[in-house]
This record gives structure tokens, sequence and C-alpha cells, in this order.
């Protein structure tokens, strides 16, 4: 057994028509020292051969077997250790990184193995001031000419002092004096490694080679089966311990400074998919807290009727109908029964223009809805005002209108005066009492409301009805019935389905926690098939459709998000694809020198994961600027206030949920988007990429 050691290699390349044979069968070993080199037409497979030696390329045919194991048996690990540590490659085309220094590019393979930064360029600096190249330590190698180029690939091989050194047309770009500098060196150092040259040039190569390998003829010198005998104790594989290795992280921050364009471009759809990603949440978590407040911001929310149902079948048909009439007052009193501050009133709707519309003639086609509240004089009044004064006390003279009113008087209403009056007539064991009721309001103030299908109303103090209703005597029916009858005690004394009393009872709160525990009870009633009675509130029904509402648009802002998710990971992948394919020469130099793929894979995993980084912080700074915006935008058109309210402290009960989650998912888009690329694309021989020029 040799050291190194070539069965029966071949290696084809093309397809059908195109098919040959690069190397075919050839057989080589080669002791662990001396200075060896190759030669051959050009195109006779030197390269190849190398190629195949340095593992860069896997022969088709026969086995290449390296200090008594064969490369087809070795790990990814071995293999990049082998790279790394073993062996080293002088490329015919150099294949040094661009845009680095001559230090950077040759220290590398030393960083890579772990060598300390500072052991590394003292190691260095020694190998440039042999070659006589010290003033070009800091130089750029995108500036440097072939020669010098050839001699910091050298430098680059020679420094990790490995056990086998191959070089591909070493002195090709040199002239006379320094190529015998190298050959010199060369030839000095293959006293204890094996050196492994390909050249054309028949002077150099037998002033200073031990053995020629002439591919057109036969072994010119083969090794004696003494020689063949030195074989050394395979090395043990050192496990690279540095997680994120200085290399790794000078080509990240080499890699972030560069291509600013498309950098920027990605980063700039990374952070508007971030935002719609919180905005969307804002709007999840801000129309279910905005819903609870906005619809406690109209006075209206204050009152629901209860009616009691009857429904009268007819004959032959699947409908009843279904009548509502007054329920007995205990029955409705009792439906409320544990609720606090809430009050039973008689509905007196058919006294009063409450449930019609009114056109203002002239002025606009808008209807306006007249309105009860208990007392304007309630703390939602106070809170909702924001021009004019609340009436004290409950005077039925005075009213409030909201915004949508005002609007239509161009906001000139407070002290305006509207007058209605209203026509009525009561038949009582056939005695008819008939008069005409005035109204004559005084508007105090404007209250700004929840304007959500809301119109123009105008709201006055059922309170202030009551006592303004007590003072009108029904003439005709007390005189029948011989005492003196108001309409609130006709009422007493009405039946349920009369006429005017078929209007329900109303019920009315000051207290927000009365009116959600009242819609608890009407949601009781709605489910209970059986239950006669009914509670109905236009502000429940608003609560209702605005959520089925936002239900649909939260619907449609997942749908949105995931769109603009999938759109970030794309333009992600598309980024880190474009960066790969662009580095594709540099990666396989970095892999060729021995890094372990999943280092280099972390360089672009390093540098997505920084713009997904960067770009989820700047999507947390800017989001409450963008909340305020549009925000505003929704409350000017909508009078909806904070309708977007991202979560950012807690969110499902969970501290910091939202922008851990966004830092989170960010990261993990970038993750996969940066690894899913270089998977496909570094399935590629490592040598067709380093050949390309
Ligand atoms: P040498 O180094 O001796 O000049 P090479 O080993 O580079 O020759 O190439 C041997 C032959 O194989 C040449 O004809 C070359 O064109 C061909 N060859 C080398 N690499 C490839 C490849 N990746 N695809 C196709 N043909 C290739
Ligand atoms: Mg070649």
């Amino acid at each position: 057994m040799s050291f190194f050691e070539l069965h029966n290699i071949g290696k084809h390349f093309g397809k059908g028509d195109t098919f040959f044979w690069a190397v075919k069968d050839v057989t080589l070993f080669f002791p662990s020292n001396g200075f060896h080199a190759i030669k051959g037409k050009s195109g006779s497979g030197k390269s190849t051969i190398l190629n195949m030696m340095t593992t860069l390329l896997k022969p088709d045919e026969g086995e290449i077997v390296y200090n008594g194991k064969k490369f087809s048996k070795f790990s990814d690990a071995e293999l990049s250790d082998f790279r790394l540590k073993e062996s080293a490659l002088v490329f015919q085309h150099y294949n040094l990184i661009d845009g680095a220094s001559a230090l950077e590019n040759a220290t590398l393979p030393l960083l890579i193995s772990g060598v300390s930064e500072k052991d590394a360029i003292t190691k260095a600096k020694d190998l440039f001031k042999k070659f006589g190249i010290e003033c070009l330590i800091n130089k750029n190698v995108d500036l440097m000419s072939g020669g010098e180029k050839q001699r910091v690939a050298i430098i680059r091989a020679l420094l990790k002092n490995p056990k086998v050194i191959f070089a591909d047309e070493p002195t090709g770009a040199l002239d006379q004096k320094n190529a015998a500098m190298v050959m010199e060196l060369l030839k000095e150092i293959s006293k204890d490694r094996l050196v492994i040259i390909v050249s054309h040039d028949e002077s150099i190569i037998q002033k200073y080679c031990d053995r020629v390998i002439d591919l057109n003829s036969p072994d010119s010198n083969p090794i004696e089966e003494e020689r063949r005998k030195t074989i050394r104790k395979p090395q043990r594989i050192k496990k690279r311990d540095a997680f994120s290795p200085s290399w790794v992280r000078f080509f990240t921050k080499r890699n972030i400074k560069r291509n600013k364009t498309i950098n920027g471009i990605s980063l700039c759809a990374a952070i508007v998919g971030f935002l719609s990603l919180l905005v969307s949440v804002g709007f999840y978590h801000g129309s279910s807290v905005s819903l609870d407040n906005e619809q406690c911001r109209s006075l209206d929310f204050l009152h629901a009727s209860i009616a009691e149902k009857t429904y009268e079948k007819s004959e032959g048909s699947p409908l009843s109908l279904v009548r509502y009439t007054r329920p007995e007052s205990y029955r409705a009193s009792e439906a409320v029964e544990g609720i606090e501050d809430v009050y039973v009133r008689n509905d007196y709707s058919y006294f009063l223009p409450a449930l019609k519309s009114y056109s203002l003639d002239g002025i606009s086609q808008e209807a306006v809805t007249f309105s009860p509240s208990y007392s304007l004089s309630s703390p939602f009044a106070k809170d909702l005002i924001v021009e004019g004064d609340i009436p004290k006390g409950n005077d039925f003279q005075f009213a409030l209108v909201n915004e949508e009113f005002a609007k239509l008087f161009d906001f000139n209403v407070i002290g305006s005066e509207i007058t209605f009056s209203h026509n009525y007539s009561v038949l009582y064991n056939g005695v008819k009492d008939q008069g005409k009721i005035s109204y004559n309001f005084v508007i105090k103030g404007i209250i700004s409301e929840f304007s959500f299908l809301n119109s123009a109303k105008i709201y006055y103090s059922y309170k202030g009805l009551e006592s303004y209703l007590d003072d009108i005597e029904l003439k005709e029916i007390s005189s029948s019935l011989g005492y003196s009858v108001s309409i609130p005690a006709l009422f007493d004394i009405l039946p349920n389905d009369h006429e005017v009393t078929s209007l329900d009872y109303l019920i009315f709160s000051d207290n927000k926690e009365s009116i959600r525990s009242l819609f608890k009870v009407k949601e009781e009633l709605d489910k209970d098939k059986e239950s006669l009675l009914s509670i109905d509130s236009s502000s429940y029904e608003i609560r209702t459709a605005y959520s089925s509402l936002t239900n649909a648009f939260s619907l449609c802002l997942c749908i949105f998000v995931i769109i603009s998710l999938a759109s970030v990971s794309l333009i992600l992948s598309m980024t880190s694809y474009s960066n790969f394919v662009k580095r594709k020469k540099e990666s396989a130099i970095l892999l060729s020198m021995g890094a372990r793929g999943n280092d280099v894979k972390m360089i672009y995993v390093y540098e997505a994961l920084f713009f997904a980084g960067l770009g989820s912080l700047v999507a947390l700074l800017l989001s409450p600027l963008i909340q305020f915006l549009i925000n505003l935008v929704i409350q000017n058109q909508f009078g909806l206030r904070n309708l977007i309210s991202i979560p950012y402290l807690s969110f499902m009960a969970i501290p910091l949920l939202v922008p851990l989650a966004l830092v989170g998912i960010a990261l993990l888009i970038a993750y996969f988007s940066s690894s899913l690329p270089l998977k496909v694309v570094s399935r590629m021989p490592l040598s067709e990429i380093l050949q390309d020029e």
C-alpha cells in the first residue's frame, strides 16, 4: 500500500454525441513525500486527475485511496477535513476571494481550521516576506497582476502546512526568477511531504522534480516497493468547535455591505410584509376592543325594548304570523330581574314621532331619527359632548344632537329650536279622545358618537317626556270615566293588545354593565325557542352587524397576511438565491479549502437573519406611526376610533407575544428561505464551479 493510490480511475463528460472519457484507466501510486510532476498535452486530463485527487470531483470509475482509506468511504466531514488539514491545492486560475486583501485570502484556511486571527497573521507575514511580496499584504487581490495572485495562492496553500500539496501550473504566470524561487521552495518542502504539480514546462519539471508522470506514455519513474510502504497513521478528525467562526462573520459582514441595492429592496419588502402582519394583528385585536368601546359611544346604546310574541297560525299554511304586544308588566320586570340600574317604562312612541324618520326639507334628504335617552344628564352624555352643554335636570325642552345631525346645519345648531307636532287619537270603551301634541326643543349640545350605521339623531329626555305627558289630560275619556286621566295613567288601564300599548315596554339604563347583562338576557331569550318574550335593541343589532363585518374582514386580512408573508419569503429566497449564484464561486473556493458546507451555508443564513431581524425591528418601530395614520383616516372617514390597536405588551394573555412572534417568524422565514436555494445549487461538482472564468 502506498500513501496515495489511484486505481484504474476514469472520468467522463458529456452525454450522447458529446460523451467522452477525459481520463481513462489511470493507475498511479504516490509515497508520502517527494516532488512529483504530471505532464501531458493540453486536454489530456491533468487537471481532471488533480480535481479527483483533491476530492473536488468524483471519479466515475476506479478508486482513490488516501492513507489506507478509500475516498468513496469518506463522510462529508472527513472530506472537508481532508481538504482543510491534509491537503492544499493551488489552482491554475488562483481562485482567490475577490474584494479581500492578500492577507485575508492567505489566512482564510487557517481561520477555517480554527487558528486565531493573530497567529494566522503572524505566520502569513513570514511567508509573504519569504516570497518578497510583503508590500502586497493589504492590497485587494482584484487589483493584482497574475503573477502576484499566483504567489498569494501559493502562500495560501503552504500556510496551513498540509501533508499533500497539489499545484496546477504553479509557475504559469511567473517570470523566470520567481518561477525558480517557487520551485525551489516546493522542492524544499517536498522533503517531508508529498508535492504533486501539473506543468507543461518540460525544462522546469526536469530540473526540480523527482518523478515525472507523462499521461501520454507509461509512468517514467514508478515508485519502488519499499518506498510504497511509508504510511503514516491516519489523523483523527478533530471536531471544529466554533459555532460561528470569525471567517463566517467576515463574509456575512462583507456581503451585507456589498449588493446595497438588492439588499435594500428586499429589506423594504420584508418591512412592508411585517408591517402588514402587525397591522392585521392590530386590526384583529383593535376591532374587538373598539367594538366594545365604540358601541358605548352612543346614547342609543342605553335602551332596548321588550315585547311579547304571539303566534297566529293560519289554516293550511306553514307560516305563522308573529304579533308583538306589550307583556304583562310583572313579566317584563321578571325578565330583567337581578340587573341593576334598569328602568322598565311604558313606551309612548305612539304619542311621539320617535319611530319615524324625518326629512329636513330644503336642506337635505337625510333622515333624522328621534331617539330617547332616559336622562340627558347621564355620565355618558358628558363623555360624548363635543360642543355646547348637557341640559341640567330632565327638562323636556332641551335636546342633544349628534354630529351627523349637526353636519346638516354646518354645525350651527346650538341654540336652534326644533318644532314638531303630532296628532293622536285614542279609543277606550268606545270613547275617542284626540288631540295634537307640540314638541319644541332647543338644541343644547352636540355629541360625538360612533357613527357606524348611524343617521342624524335628536336625543330627548325620556324622563322629561314622562312628566310632560303627565300634564296632558285626556278630556273625553276622563269625563266618561268620571275621573281625570292623563296619558301615562291611561296606559295602566289599557289592555296589553290595545293599538296604543301594543308597542311594548322600554328598558333604560345609564350603566354600561347593566346594558351588557341585558344583552345576555336577550341572547338567552333568543336561544330559548319556547320563550314568548323578546328584547330588541338597535345598538345590539349594530354590534352584531359590525362584528360579522369585522369577522369577514379579519378573514380577508388573514389571507392577505399569508400572501404577504409568502411573498416576503419568496423575495428573501430570491435575494439569497441570486446572492448565492453570484457568489457560487466564492462558496466553492471556501468548500475546496475545507470549509464545512454548513459553515458556508451559515454565511447566507446569517445574512438573511440579519435582514429579517432588521426588517422586523424596523417594522416594529414604524408600526406605531402606521397605526396612527391608518386610525386617523378611519376615524375621519367612519368615526371609529382606534380600530387598529397592535397589542405590543400582551396578546392572548401572553406577555410580549406579538413582538417576539414577529421576530421569530422573521427569523424562521430567513432561515428557510436562505438554506433552501443553497441546497439546490450546492449539488454541482465543485471543480466545475471553480473552472468557470
Ligand atoms: P488538461 O488540464 O490536461 O488541459 P483537463 O483535465 O482540464 O485537461 O480536461 C480534459 C478534457 O476534459 C478536456 O477535453 C476538457 O475540455 C474536458 N473537460 C474538463 N472538465 C469538463 C467538464 N466539466 N465538462 C465537460 N468537459 C470537461
Ligand atoms: Mg489544466
